[in-house]
């Protein structure tokens, strides 16, 4: 049975306990003495003395040591960011960066949004008086498209760097030549242990700062045979844990939300069925899409007498840390997009994880005390079949979309380019083939105005070429939503056992003859019913999917906005104003004021937008602007550049940090 095989201890990690480590848990801490317990903090001094002392800092520490939330206030506190400037701290994913972001500002004591906030794509809170900014790394790379020196920070922090994400392997490269031009820009690099050498050889034999962990030994126990359902086998690990084991909570590693969800229900249904039997269980989810405030109920405190179940995907592995956790349930599973340049195909697939990435799940069963990881997978494997470490993810994706951006960057030479491991060349070559039969390269391989365009979209460069190819057949609305659901084909319908008739039924009746336009049919009937949750099960489709392909048609609808703005800024750049602070609008470059025509959309939105684009002038009243669209300023620098002298460019540049433009 399950039980039998995972009792079997055959391995011991972390045997580094630091005796005089011992904490007193009886009485609650302030937030600030909880700082003051983190490992980082007895080597604060340390830190800001080296940092002033090197331009780039490798940081080492083990997960959980407060590098992510104490770092830049540190940076803050010893006054880097004054002078208008702000500290980035960079995350791979957006949860961490606006769960680490509401932590930081809540210890702060501030409001999130204020001093600290975040930035990831399509939500942004933060302002003009943002101080330390917490952002996906995805995003500060399209920075780097409108600000190559990104002026605007006076410290970077590429944190976990150890993940090898695309956009953090591309900002390392950036960066390395930024250096040189801004000798006052400082970067952290914070990375958990692995690959700590590598970005210190890459930036010139750096110096590595180790922040010296605290751990407690963790007992690991695999089992005797491979499961071959891990799911159901972590299940009754965690009621085995549950009912036999001291208090402690429970970290179980999955790949996806959809398995996160399953296991949940499946949890659920256990308990109730096991009524008062059992101790209350609290099971708590963390993935990508989960609603910011269910994310941080994982943080909240176990009531004493239960028992909390954080089921997580790879987040929890360094990002996010969890106080109170004592078991891990590992399967040792991770979901990876692999492509292949044979084929030219890429794939999501779930694949067994590194040895680094399971013994780093491991570690996170001994924060609080000695710990115990259960792998649902066998001694054998561990030792024969893992790989040592993750493959950077650059050396596995089809590289289409990071030669559009480094190309629309300006970076023409990309065997030049510095990479922390260079892509394959056929890799490359593959690359630049398919963004010639896009016809986003030209013949000589530089960019064309439709690869400029194409690179603006957070898209797949063949989905962008789609998108951009709909405005000609006059059926953009109608390509965002179909290419929004097909990211959620796989997970769109469902049918449950006792209803089973009834469910194909519904969908049959979304038939249009081929998938692309059903998937419409079903938005388009779930849009009529006003995005209704009762639509949903009535149909038997998944809710969920649902508002997720919402969220990304607006997130395409937003570029498509974007793109529409800047041509129509090509033509009509002499029709621009700007709110000013008495609520009328003053044209751009001349004295004339004006206000948004009663007839606009625009007129009674609140805030009202502070820089448009319009049409015509009407004089009735008053002059006023019919056909309004909000746009950046910024976007008429770059589209229209000739059109300014040299004297309002600098000018625009001086005041850009300090006003926050466009509403959210
Ligand atoms: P590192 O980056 O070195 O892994 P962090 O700075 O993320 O460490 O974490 C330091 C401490 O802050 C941890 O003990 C963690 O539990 C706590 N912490 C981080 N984020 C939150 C949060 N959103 N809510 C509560 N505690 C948090
Ligand atoms: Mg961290």
């Amino acid at each position: 049975t399950t039980s039998e095989n995972q009792l079997n201890s055959t391995d011991t990690v972390d045997q580094d306990q630091d005796q005089d480590q011992e904490q007193d848990n009886s009485k609650p801490k302030t937030i600030a003495e909880v700082r003051k317990t983190l490992p980082v903090y007895q080597y604060r001094d340390e830190l800001i003395q080296a940092i002033n002392d090197h331009q780039v800092l490798i940081i080492v520490g083990e997960t959980g040591s407060g590098k992510t939330t104490q770092l830049p206030q540190y940076l803050y506190e010893s006054g880097y960011s004054s002078k208008g400037l702000q500290i980035a701290c960079t995350q791979p994913r957006r949860v961490a960066a606006t769960s680490v972001a509401t932590r930081v500002a809540e210890e702060m004591g501030v409001k999130l949004g204020e001093e600290v906030g975040y930035s990831i794509r399509f939500d942004e809170r933060s302002c003009e008086s943002t101080k330390v900014k917490y952002m996906t790394d995805g995003m500060l790379l399209r920075e780097f498209m409108t600000d190559p020196l990104v002026s605007k920070y006076s410290a970077i922090m590429i944190d976990e760097a150890h993940e090898r994400t695309i956009s953090s392997d591309v900002l390392l490269g950036l960066l390395k030549n930024v250096l040189k031009m801004r000798p006052d820009l400082r970067v952290l690099i914070s990375s958990a242990t692995m690959n700590a050498e590598k970005f210190s050889d890459f930036f010139g034999d750096v110096p590595i700062f180790n922040i010296p962990g605290r751990r407690f030994p963790v007992d690991i126990y695999y089992t005797k045979s491979p499961e071959a359902n891990y799911i159901q086998a972590a299940i009754s690990t965690v009621f085995q844990i549950h009912t036999t084991q001291p208090e402690g909570d429970i970290l179980v590693f999955l790949t996806g939300q959809d398995e996160i969800e399953s296991m949940q229900e499946n949890l659920q249904e256990t308990c109730n069925k096991l009524g008062d039997s059992i101790s209350e269980l609290m099971i708590c989810p963390i993935y990508a899409n989960l609603p910011p405030e269910q994310q941080q109920k994982i943080f909240d405190p176990t009531p004493k007498g239960s028992r909390k179940v954080v089921l997580a995907t790879n987040i929890a592995e360094t990002s996010i840390t969890i106080d109170g956790i004592v078991f891990v349930i590992d399967p040792g599973m991770v979901k990876e997009n692999v492509y292949s340049p044979q084929t030219g195909m890429e794939s999501l697939v779930v694949t067994s994880c590194s040895k680094a990435s399971v013994d780093q799940r491991a570690g996170r069963a001994g924060r609080v005390g000695p710990g115990k990881c259960f792998r649902l997978f066998t001694n054998w494997a561990y030792h024969h079949e893992l790989k040592p470490n993750p493959t950077p993810e650059i050396l596995r994706v089809n590289l289409a979309s990071v030669v559009l951006l480094l190309l629309s960057l300006g970076v023409s030479d990309l065997l030049k380019f510095q990479f922390l491991d260079a892509p394959s060349k056929t890799g490359l070559m593959k690359a630049f083939e398919l963004l010639y039969s896009l016809g986003a390269l030209n013949g000589k391989g530089k960019l064309t105005t439709l690869g400029k365009t194409m690179s603006q979209f957070p898209l797949d460069p063949k989905l962008s070429k789609v998108l951009i190819t709909s405005t000609s057949y006059n059926c953009t609305k109608e390509i965002i939503t179909v290419i929004a659901m097909m990211g959620e084909a796989s997970s769109l319908f469902y049918a449950p056992k006792e209803k089973k008739a009834q469910a194909l039924s519904a969908r049959e009746s979304f038939n249009q003859g081929c998938d692309h336009l059903t998937f419409l049919d079903v938005y388009q009937k779930w849009e009529d019913a006003g995005f209704s949750k009762q639509w949903c099960s009535d149909y038997f489709v998944q809710y969920k999917s649902l508002q997720r392909a919402k969220i990304n048609a607006n997130v395409n609808f937003q570029s498509s906005r974007e793109r529409i703005s800047r041509t129509l800024i090509s033509g009509l750049f002499t029709n621009i104003s700007k709110l000013t602070s008495l609520g009328n609008y003053k044209s751009l470059k001349s004295q004339q004021t004006m206000s948004i025509h009663p007839s606009s959309v625009l007129s009674k939105v609140k805030p009202p937008p502070k820089v448009v684009l319009y049409n015509e002038l009407v004089l009735t009243s008053k002059e006023f602007m019919r056909g309004v669209i909000e746009i950046q300023e910024s976007w008429v620098y770059e589209v229209v550049p000739f059109y300014f002298t040299q004297a309002e460019k600098e000018e625009f540049e001086k005041n850009k940090g300090k006003v926050k433009l466009g509403r959210k």
